[in-house]
């Protein structure tokens, strides 16, 4: 029997990204095999989709950084046929075959299984961007920092990350900031929680070592000035969660946040991030993201459609959360 995938293949005139059929036997080793029913559009899919970037490190390789579905058959101690499943990382679409794929072939320690009563399309409007944004809301809490020290700032605040983010920040009492280029979704923003909204305009240009103090934590996914800013307007003991460069990979900024008001900057990995954390930020997300508000951010489409979506999320259009329905 074959299936679908997305696959990118590398030629002498470069990469080449689109569906293929595929057969159970290329599927890579795995002591799991799931019916992959959801996936969804991250940013770093927009990546890998657009062909040229360094996001596929072998090649053929099926993309798609994560997915939900059902287990088919297992060896693995922990997981059974008719398990529901969701996995983000562990190299899925980067270095193992990923989620745009009818089939999937993984390391059963790599999976995690459904919170309780959600289904495999919410656990891909989470999606990565969900999940990430959990860690750091997470690490800002394991850093000791807490709505009573002054508001928290959220950038790239209409984007996945940024949406989940305030969502989970506004439930758990924090004055949420966010910080968009879409004036638009200013209502949007409000609806999940956002008290304030900024033009990230007046943080991604360069600015002062040191601005006033306006927040005592933020949640950044776009990098380069906009996290120096974010940084250097910190107030005095106050934490920064980094975990995307929407905006650049460099961080053209200074220590004085640092060394002058004992500001911290927390970095944020999903894909290797072991699995304590991962089952944690898993269990915040079921316990405190509201799943109505979770559909009002989130849009459905086939799964011919990933790759013009692929195109749109780089492109700064999408707002929220991409479901992609893949079985
Ligand atoms: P989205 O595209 O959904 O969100 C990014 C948002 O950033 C956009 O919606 C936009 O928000 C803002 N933005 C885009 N371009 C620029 C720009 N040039 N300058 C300033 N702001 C910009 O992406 P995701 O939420 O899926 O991912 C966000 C980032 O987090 C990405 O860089 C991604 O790679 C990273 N990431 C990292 C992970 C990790 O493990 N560390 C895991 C998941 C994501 P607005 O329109 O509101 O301004």
């Amino acid at each position: 029997m074959t299936f679908k995938a997305i696959r990118a293949d590398k030629t002498d005139a470069g990469q080449t990204v689109g569906f293929v059929e595929m057969e159970e036997s290329d599927l890579m080793d795995g002591d799991v095999t799931v019916r992959v029913t959801h996936s969804t559009v991250n940013y770093k899919d927009g990546l890998a989709l657009s062909g040229k970037s360094a996001i596929p490190r072998r090649f053929p390789l099926v993309l798609g950084i994560d997915f939900a579905g059902i287990v088919e058959s297992s060896t693995h101690p922990g997981f059974a046929a008719g398990d529901e499943v969701l996995l983000n990382g562990y190299g899925l679409g980067e270095t193992h075959f990923g989620g745009y794929s009818e089939r999937a072939r993984v390391k059963g320690d790599w999976l995690v299984k459904l919170p309780p009563s959600w289904t495999p399309a919410e656990a891909m409007a989470v999606g990565t961007a969900g999940y990430t944004a959990a860690l750091c809301v997470l690490a800002i809490e394991a850093a000791g920092v807490t709505p009573a020290q002054g508001p928290v700032v959220v950038t790239g605040a209409a984007g996945g990350v940024g949406s989940v983010a305030i969502a989970l920040l506004a439930e758990a009492g924090w004055q949420v900031i966010a910080s968009t280029g879409r004036a638009s979704e200013a209502e949007y923003l409000k609806n999940l929680g956002a008290r304030e909204i900024i033009d990230r305009a007046t943080l991604s240009t360069p600015g002062k070592a040191l601005g006033k103090e306006r927040w005592a934590a933020g949640v950044d996914s776009v990098g380069s000035h906009t996290l120096a800013n974010v940084l250097a307007q910190t107030r005095y003991g106050g934490v920064v969660a980094a975990c995307g460069l929407a905006g650049g990979m460099d961080l053209p900024g200074s220590v004085a946040p640092f060394i002058l008001r004992g500001v911290s900057l927390l970095g944020i990995d999903s894909v290797q991030c072991p699995m304590p954390p991962r089952l944690a930020a898993w269990a915040r997300i079921a316990r405190d993201l509201d799943r109505a508000m979770l559909a009002r951010m989130t849009r459905t489409v086939p799964f011919a459609k990933t790759l013009e979506i692929g195109a749109q999320i780089l492109a700064g259009q999408v707002r929220g959360r991409v479901v992609v329905e893949i079985g």
